[in-house]
């Protein structure tokens, strides 16, 4: 079959066979994130374009080249490309930022960006992110940064790495800014383009040039690490010891700038070489004059972002758990009219107590029926035609082990059928959970 129009290049659609790795990655996202004191906060999927270009920053690629803007009567908007800026607006805009400090939300979006779509480099992706306002201290820096590790660790990733840099304050970033345009403009023949354009206004953008020429060219750039300040530099030195002290695994990366402006002292990724060039699975860092350069009170802050698309490209790699899907608890297959509607009437009551029940909407025959029941993976199923509408008596078939357990189609089937859920499911869990169940 073929139809007229098809996707747009670079969006995906997530099937109903997929989602459960959606699930799996959000849930524990979620909750690892709320037990860490953090709330969802939901945003708008668009912005005035304004705002993007007053907190992204004019010199980044997103901005310069991967903002999607319409006209609209007369305003600009953009889709948004990543959720700090909307979210730090909206913590701005309600006032979040004048209750108890500090403030911490995390969220879970779609993203859009205009860039070449590739394994790993979506037109339109996801994130899970979050943002803590309100701390200037280092040991924020670190809790943050373990919440990300905590979520890796129990979404089962291994071979990951991290890497912290600092990208220094204002102070330090105007002598470094310095020496790093004198080291360009001496190179300035080989720079890219944009680079060139970058030379001017923010030098440090060129260290996060893709183009390989100009990463040769940055290869022996001066290293923002030996212009720190001392606050600065003390704030990293803390980091660095309460990583330790969490037994969290890092190195020094001074090549790690991230792609925003926003960043000030802490920047970090986490980065994996399993699922080719598009590695950085999670990228953050701490935003210290973002909120006061958005009209707001100056308020140190700080947050990070996962790809929700990379994370499940390693997750498959590496062949990771992932929740399973819940399938039909019970299915009824029916003769009749009669039974059809003993059957709706049923499965209206076990779904009122939770359970996922089906009886055939496609006038099917028995045998086809049954052979529906298998391939959705129910879990029982009963039998109802004229014979045990006569009766009042059903079975209540187990499709894994063949068992039937007779029962009576009153009101004590749904108890029947509870009693021998819940053994199954006793059965199904391994001595340990049971354990937790206790
Ligand atoms: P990259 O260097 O890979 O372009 P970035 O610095 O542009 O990443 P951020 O803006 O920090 O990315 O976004 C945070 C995370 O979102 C990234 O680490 C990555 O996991 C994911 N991400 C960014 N762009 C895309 C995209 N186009 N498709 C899928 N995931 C993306
Ligand atoms: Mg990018």
């Amino acid at each position: 079959m073929s139809i007229n129009v098809k996707r747009p290049n670079g969006t995906e659609d997530i099937l109903p066979k997929d989602v459960h790795r959606w699930h799996t990655v959000e849930k524990i996202a979620r909750d690892t994130a709320e037990s860490f004191g953090f709330s969802e906060i939901r945003i708008p999927t668009f912005e005035n374009t304004e705002l993007f270009q007053r907190s992204v920053g004019e010199t980044t690629d997103v901005v310069q080249k991967e903002m999607y803007t319409v006209m609209a009567k007369e305003t600009k908007f953009t889709l948004r490309p990543e959720g700090t800026a909307g979210t730090i607006r909206a913590m701005l805009q309600n006032g979040l930022l004048n209750e108890a400090l500090p403030q911490r939300v995390f969220y879970i979006l779609s993203c859009f960006r205009h860039e070449r779509p590739q394994a790993g480099r979506l037109r339109e992706f996801h994130q899970f992110g979050l943002e803590m306002a309100g701390s200037a201290s280092p040991s924020a820096d670190a809790e943050v940064i373990s919440l990300a590790k905590s979520i890796l660790d129990r979404l089962g990733l291994k071979n990951i790495e991290l890497y912290i840099n600092s990208i220094g304050c204002p102070v330090c970033r105007a002598k470094y800014h310095e020496a790093l345009r004198s080291y360009f403009e001496n190179r300035k023949d080989k720079l890219c383009d944009t680079c060139l354009e970058r030379l001017g206004k923010n030098p440090m953008r060129i260290l996060d040039c893709k183009s390989p020429v100009c990463q040769e060219v940055a290869k022996d750039a001066p290293v923002i690490l030996d212009y720190l300040c001392e606050e600065c530099s003390e704030h990293f030195d803390k980091l660095k010891k309460y990583l330790g002290n969490f037994g969290i695994d890092y190195k020094v990366n001074p090549k790690i700038v991230r792609g925003l402006d926003y960043y000030t002292k802490t920047v970090f990724e986490f980065v994996t070489t399993e699922i080719g060039a598009q590695g950085t699975v999670c990228g953050g860092g701490r935003y210290d004059g973002l909120i006061e350069q958005l009209g707001g009170q100056k308020v140190p802050a700080l947050g990070f972002a996962m790809g929700i698309e990379r994370l499940l490209l390693v997750m498959d790699k590496q062949n990771c758990e992932y929740l399973t899907p819940r399938k039909c608890d019970i299915y009824f297959a029916t003769m009749g009219d009669n039974a059809l509607e003993k059957a709706m009437d049923i499965s209206h009551k076990l779904r009122e107590y939770g359970y996922r029940a089906e009886f055939d909407l496609m006038g099917r025959g028995i045998k086809a029926q049954m052979k529906y029941a298998n391939k959705i993976g129910a879990m029982f199923t009963v039998v109802i035609g004229d014979n045990e509408l006569e009766t009042g008596k059903v079975k209540i078939k187990d499709m894994e082990t063949g068992s039937e357990v007779e029962t009576d189609l009153d009101d004590t089937f749904r108890m029947n059928f509870e009693s021998l859920y819940f053994n199954k499911m006793m059965n199904n869990l391994d001595d340990e959970e049971k354990f937790d169940l206790k």
